[in-house]
């Protein structure tokens, strides 16, 4: 798998684009997650609406879905030119966050006699439940209230027969989010929202460290960035943890049959 950052700064960074990546599996392209910037962020790394195969959204923050309606639109009316071919959207989504995401999608799509079905292809899953893409296993599992009280929200594994990734999105409670039991010596690499200053939604720097046992901590790649990110790599290169630079493509070998 390859993973290519789209983004990697919060909700309200000026210098970055939204923490949104792609998962380049196999012959398919998953976005994880679409935020208000995915327009700008996709152009600047090559990308257009149409190269992207499923989109998995973790919660209903504006940096992680604010650019979902235009990316099923723009989807869906791709081939205009009296020739319509409508291009439904490939949409995950954890079972307890679909009915707020329909209904915000629902607003703006259900009209002119089309529903948001005719733009969007629901995939709604449990944390029993496991997706196959590529050969590789998708585990979107429940995290409200740990990022936010009262927001529903969710994470996801991504299981290969070489190993694991772990993307947990926007978690604060990282306990209660009981993200170890996802973490083993198979584990490749946690992509954990990390904040360097006391944020009453986002883990702290120090609560990461103290949460994740030391072993992992060279796996642990910090995102979801304050504008001034920089002050900081001093603190990350110490504690032996990386972080993501904007499409700057990490290779994560999850499955041989994987091109790299
Ligand atoms: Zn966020
Ligand atoms: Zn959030």
């Amino acid at each position: 798998m390859k993973l290519i950052p789209l983004g990697v700064g919060g909700a309200f960074t000026e210098r970055f684009y939204h923490n949104n990546y792609i998962a380049e599996i196999g012959t398919k392209r998953l976005l994880i997650d679409a935020g208000t910037t995915l327009r700008e962020s996709m152009k600047k790394a090559g990308y257009t609406y149409t190269d992207i195969d499923a989109v998995w959204i973790s919660h209903l923050h504006f940096d992680h879905v604010g650019g979902l309606e235009e990316l099923v639109m723009q989807r869906f009316w791709q081939f205009t030119d009296g020739q319509h071919t409508p291009g439904k959207t490939p949409v995950l989504v954890h079972e307890k966050i679909y009915p707020q995401l329909r209904k915000l999608l629902s607003a703006a799509l259900d009209n002119q006699g089309r529903t948001v079905d005719d733009f969007c292809d629901f995939t709604i899953v449990s944390d029993k439940e496991v997706i196959d893409l590529e050969g590789l296993e998708l585990q979107i599992f429940d995290t409200t209230d740990c990022h936010a009280n009262g927001l529903v929200s969710s994470g996801l594994l991504i299981n290969g027969p070489l190993g694991n990734v772990l993307f947990p999105s926007d978690v604060k409670d990282l306990r209660k989010a009981n993200l170890l039991r996802f973490i083993n010596e198979e584990t490749l690499a946690i992509f954990q929202d990390t904040s360097f200053t006391f944020n009453g939604v986002h883990a702290q720097f120090k609560d990461v460290l103290a949460y994740y046992p030391k072993e992992y901590h060279h796996l642990i790649y910090a995102m979801h960035y304050n504008d001034n990110i920089e002050d900081y790599i001093p603190e990350m290169e110490k504690a032996g943890i990386q972080y993501v630079t904007e499409r700057t493509a990490i290779l994560l070998p999850l499955s041989p049959a994987t091109p790299e």
